[in-house]
This record gives structure tokens, C-alpha cells and sequence, in this order.
């Protein structure tokens, strides 16, 4: 052993979730297209379990100092956690964050399934005093796409006091940048579609849950709903996880850059940056119109929905239509790859200037 107690996430992120090193074994744990088993194992049948999750699993589990469950995509972990909401429970939800939760959240909010009420989450009084009598609190920070942080200290204190479970979806920051576990938080979601896996190949998702037993509540509800991660799936986002710091540091450094020289603009309103993550929301003088031109003038820039891979992409996010009106209809979205930064705001910045 080094003689070291605990390893920084780097190191973690290469050694976790490897085979045992025994003469023959691959470095890696193989991809494994089966979907039944020899019984006698852990799992029989691949719904219940399959032996290539393990490192995606590990890896995560490890980094945000919990219990991972991977699923086949972040909304599917988002469904397994919003079931835990008893019968006429309330679920307190940002008023912005991911339209695929607010939709999903309000739908069975509107069949019945549990009451909800929204609130800002950069309002830690409103969502403290929101928090009591709900069964859950659902936190986004930062928030996707308008960046607003929680306060996740104060909240989670008073999340104890008021026996709320307290999900934080984790996407924007993933663990190297934020363990919500540590500050108390109960459960952590991600979609690691985005950064976890990097590279915009991947469709997944997981929940970290901080205690053991609720990991298993987790597994069950896996295989109940049969929101599975496929095998490869599994194999390419623990791949992805093997080098997220280096993508990370690459990507954030880039993002810095790239809203300082934003902020400096003369066609940028402005451009909203959280000082860590890969993430940039800004909008353009000329409103929606002008943003549509300059997301369609770029060539290294995709114009793309989605975030957290190598390449740089961005969008205006009300072109969707699900997307909530509380988004500002100019935002732009966009999302910093690992890319030169001189390359990239050339491309930015001859956008600006040719949708003017
Ligand atoms: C994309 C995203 C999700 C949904 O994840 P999928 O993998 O697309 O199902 C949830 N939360 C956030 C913050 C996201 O960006």
C-alpha cells in the first residue's frame, strides 16, 4: 500500500473498480452481452444485475463518497428516486432546472401522485421554509440552464430538522467539483449522458444514495421498472469517468476564458459563469432572434442540444418547447469542450460579429 489514507479523486477516478490483479486478467472488466447468468452469483438474470456495471458503479460510488446505482439514463434514475414520494407527499422542486424533471415531477404532481410546490433554490429562507411538511426536496445546483447555485449546507441542515430526503442532481458539477453527500445531502442523481461519460455517446444515468440499505431500495426499483443500463453503456461511461478530472480542468479552464472574454462583449448582455463547471449562459443583444443566428453561425461550436462532451456545443434553450418559461427566451446555452481556447472564441466571436 502507499501509506496513504485517503487517495485524491484523480487517482481514484484510474484504480477504482478494477479486476482483482491476477496473472491473465484483463486491466479491465469486459463487456458482458448476456442476459442470463450461471445461478449461484449475485444476479441470474441481466435486469437484476450484470457484472459490467460494476466499475461504472464503483468508480462513481467512490468519488461522491456513497452507494452508486447506475440506470439507463438520468431521467430513468430521476423516475426511481420521484417513486420514493408516498402517496400525498409534496415534493418541493426548483422553479428552473432540467425540463425532463419539472415535466416529470409535474405530470404525476397533475395525476394525483403527490403534491409539489417550486421555489428558487438561490432563496435558501424560501426553500428552508418550503421544506417543512415536504416529504422530499429536489435540488438542481447548479441549476440547468440559468446556473443558480443552493445553499446546500443550510439547506440540508434544516432538511434534518424537518425529515425531508434531500436529492441533489449533480450533473453540472459532478463529484470533483461538488459531493452533496458530504453536506448532507441524502441521495445524488446525475445524468451521465453529460460529463461523467464526456464524450455525447452515451445515454445513462445514475443515483448515489449515501446509505447502504437505500442502495438496494434503488436496485429493486432498477429492475421493477427495468430501467437497466445496457452492458456497453455501462463499459463506455466507466471509460469516460477514467479521465473526467483531465476533461474537467481542460474544459473549465476554457470556460473561464471563454465567459471572461463573453462578459467583455459588446453584443453579450451578459454571461453568467458559477467559477467552476464547463457550463456558460449569456444572451445577446437582439434578443432570441439574434441568439438563433449566432448559435447557427458557428463552426467549431455545434449548435446541439445536450452538454458535457469533448466537442463545444451550444443553443438557445427556448427553442424547445418544453422548456420552462422561467428560462429568459435569448439564453444561450453553452457548453465548453476540451477544444483550443484561441480556436474557440475565434468561432464565438465571428459568430457575434456576423449575426449582428
Ligand atoms: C440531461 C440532464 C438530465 C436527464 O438525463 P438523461 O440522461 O438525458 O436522461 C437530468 N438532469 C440534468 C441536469 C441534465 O442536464
Amino acid at each position: 500500500m502507499t501509506g496513504r489514507t485517503t487517495l485524491s479523486p484523480s487517482t481514484v477516478a484510474i484504480t477504482a473498480g478494477r479486476p482483482p490483479r491476477e496473472p491473465g486478467r484483463p486491466l479491465n472488466t469486459p463487456i458482458t452481452p448476456a442476459t442470463a447468468l450461471v445461478p449461484g452469483g449475485d444476479s441470474e438474470y441481466s435486469r437484476h444485475g450484470n457484472p459490467g456495471w460494476d466499475p461504472f458503479e464503483q468508480i462513481l460510488g467512490e468519488l461522491e463518497g456513497g452507494h452508486a446505482v447506475s440506470f439507463s439514463s438520468g431521467q430513468a434514475a430521476t423516475s426511481a428516486v420521484v417513486d420514493l414520494v408516498p402517496r400525498d407527499g409534496l415534493v418541493v422542486v426548483p422553479r428552473g432546472a432540467y425540463n425532463g424533471t419539472l415535466d416529470l415531477i409535474g405530470e404525476r404532481a397533475r395525476r394525483g401522485f403527490f403534491r409539489v410546490e417550486s421555489v428558487d433554490v438561490d432563496n435558501t429562507p424560501q426553500v428552508v421554509d418550503a421544506m417543512k411538511g415536504a416529504s422530499m426536496l429536489w435540488l438542481e445546483t447548479p441549476t440547468n440552464p440559468t446556473l443558480l447555485e443552493a445553499d446546500l449546507d443550510e439547506i440540508c441542515r434544516a432538511a434534518r430538522t424537518a425529515d425531508t430526503v434531500v436529492v441533489v442532481d449533480n450533473t453540472f458539477a459532478t463529484p470533483l467539483r461538488q459531493r452533496p453527500l458530504d453536506h448532507g445531502a441524502d441521495v445524488v442523481v446525475h445524468s451521465a449522458s453529460k460529463l461523467l461519460s464526456g464524450h455525447s455517446d452515451v445515454l445513462m444515468g445514475a443515483v448515489v444514495a449515501r446509505d447502504p440499505r437505500a442502495r438496494r431500495t434503488f436496485e429493486r426499483r432498477r429492475t421493477r421498472l427495468g430501467a437497466t443500463p445496457g452492458s456497453l453503456e455501462t463499459y463506455l461511461a466507466a471509460r469516460g469517468l477514467r479521465t473526467l478530472h483531465v476533461r474537467l480542468d481542460r474544459a473549465e479552464a476554457n470556460a473561464k476564458e471563454l465567459h471572461a472574454r463573453l462578459s467583455r462583449s459588446r453584443q453579450v448582455v451578459y454571461s453568467r459563469y458559477p467559477g467552476f463547471g464547463t457550463i456558460i449562459a449569456f444572451e445577446v443583444v437582439g434578443g432570441p432572434d439574434a441568439a438563433d443566428k449566432v448559435t447557427s453561425m458557428s463552426e467549431i461550436v455545434v449548435h446541439a442540444t445536450s452538454l458535457g462532451g469533448v466537442e463545444s456545443t451550444w443553443e438557445r434553450r427556448r427553442r424547445h418547447a418544453a422548456e420552462p418559461a422561467t428560462v429568459p427566451d435569448g439564453l444561450i446555452r453553452l457548453s465548453v469542450g476540451i477544444e483550443d481556447v484561441e480556436d474557440l472564441w475565434a468561432d464565438v466571436e465571428q459568430a457575434l460579429t456576423g449575426a449582428r
